[in-house]
């Protein structure tokens, strides 16, 4: 929670002398409380209130980077405890396990293509933890350098021995490994290791209280960039813990104001995979996964989509009109919404009947056809200057559209309105669009 604009005032010096750019000093306060300047722009700020308004107003949770380039993760600096208040921010990082003990180079290849297209979206699998199961320091570096040879992903490196650790660390430390992890029997050297190569450090207890007390003197010998993990293994007892640090992070318990990590331990995939997906939804920064399949990876990665976008901002296509295959002047012309969902599970029935077609994409501001109807964004009046500002008449020469089954009544204002169209009734499912092309357009 950010400061009020009365308690930011507290801190400045009062001589209103508008050098900030407002007319007085309460002026500057209550812009700086909502996020529109900078206390940069305050020359006049003495440094213990500098110290003062940065301490109060840094982040309930730390903002902790893994990775570099094109493939950094951000973790952290989420502000709330329900989606609906606002929104979540940096989506939690799915990663994928693979141990020193296997044939890491293959591993780390086939993780790398895990990427998907869905729905217009471009989802991918961010993080591959490499695990030290061998016992042997040069066996986990060689393991962790195939790796970093086959996938610029960001890494964590799991192993709790100092010693065999340190090897790995140095050899990829350019690409900010997250070093997992520091617990209480050797967090003095996984400090030091973490500090000489400027990486981030996951931090173990045994409980939350204990983890609690191995942060406090972590952050005192120095080490900043921490995520948390609890120590928690059981479905329950993780997402309660996970749960209790969004908590405490929110209420400005700072021991909790970082990110989290969290581990699957269910054998069956799919059992993982809902694991991982409670984790996901309340409130793991990062979670280790053991499958790496894709059938068993879209789901969560289609869920993690879900739950970090904009609640207050329906997700919405480009309206306009798009052509589906080798469209010719004899096309079929369907439209819809551009509610994106709607628009793709249209986009792919056309796909699937064969018949190359267009689809006019109309601007509901990216909501569906029956509530767009209900809210009258999608009128016989609206889908006709659509269909002018796309310029049809001059791309089909059959004067023919295709009205969702669902807004069946708007056929005759539709007819009006543009001007002699003949407007045929589509499905009312987007799936009976193949069979509805089959008899009206082969
Ligand atoms: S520059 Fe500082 S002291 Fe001057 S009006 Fe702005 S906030 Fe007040």
């Amino acid at each position: 929670m950010g400061l009020t604009g009365l308690e930011i005032f507290k801190h400045l010096p009062k001589t209103n002398c508008k050098e900030c750019g407002f007319p007085t000093c309460l002026a500057f306060a209550m812009a700086l409380a909502s996020g529109k300047t900078s206390l940069d722009l305050c020359p006049y700020v003495t440094e213990e209130g500098k110290a003062a308004l940065e301490s109060a107003s840094a982040p309930p949770i730390k903002l902790v980077k893994v990775g570099t380039g094109d493939h950094l993760l951000e973790l952290g600096d989420e502000t709330e405890l329900f989606r609906h208040d606002k929104r979540f921010f940096h989506p939690t990082g799915v990663a994928v396990l693979i141990s020193d003990t296997g044939d890491a180079a293959a591993e780390a290849a086939a993780f790398d293509e895990l990427e998907f297209d869905r729905v217009g979206l471009h989802y991918v699998t961010d993080v591959v933890a490499v695990k030290c199961d061998s016992g042997d320091g040069a066996k986990f570096k060689a393991a962790v350098e195939a790796v970093a040879g086959k996938t610029e992903k960001a890494m964590i490196l799991i192993c709790e021995d100092p010693a065999l650790l340190e090897g790995a660390a140095g050899a990829v430390a350019a690409r900010k490994p997250l070093l997992y992890a520091a617990t209480a029997d050797n967090y003095e050297k996984m400090v030091e290791l973490a500090k000489a190569n400027e990486c981030p450090l996951a931090v173990r207890g045994e409980d939350l209280e204990k983890t609690a007390e191995l942060v406090e003197k972590v952050v005192a010998l120095g080490q900043k960039d921490l995520v948390l993990d609890s120590g928690a293994r059981d479905t329950s007892k993780v997402l309660a813990d996970l749960t209790q640090f969004r908590r405490g992070a929110i209420k400005k318990v700072r021991a909790f104001g970082y990110p989290t990590i969290t581990f699957t331990t269910k054998e069956d995939p799919l059992e993982e995979i809902v694991q991982a997906g409670v984790y996901l939804s309340k409130y793991a920064s990062v979670v280790v996964l053991k499958t790496a399949k894709k059938e068993h990876l879209l789901p969560l990665l289609s869920w993690r989509q879900n739950l970090y976008t904009d609640p207050q901002k329906p997700i919405a296509v480009e309206a306009g009109l798009y052509e589906v295959g080798e469209v010719t002047a004899d096309s079929p012309v369907y439209c819809t919404t551009n509610f994106s969902l709607t628009y793709f599970i249209v986009e792919g029935e056309v796909e699937n009947s064969r018949v190359p077609s267009y689809i006019l994409s109309v601007d509901t501001g990216g909501i569906s056809v029956l509530t767009a109807y209900a809210d009258n964004k999608f009128s016989g009046e609206i889908i006709a200057k659509a269909m002018k500002d796309a310029g049809l008449e001059e791309k089909v020469n059959h004067k023919t559209i295709v009205l969702p089954g669902h807004v069946a009544v708007l056929q005759g204002t539709l007819e009006e309105e543009s001007g002699g169209w003949k407007v045929l009734v589509g499905p009312r499912e987007a799936a009976g669009i193949p069979k509805f092309a089959k008899e009206k357009f082969e």
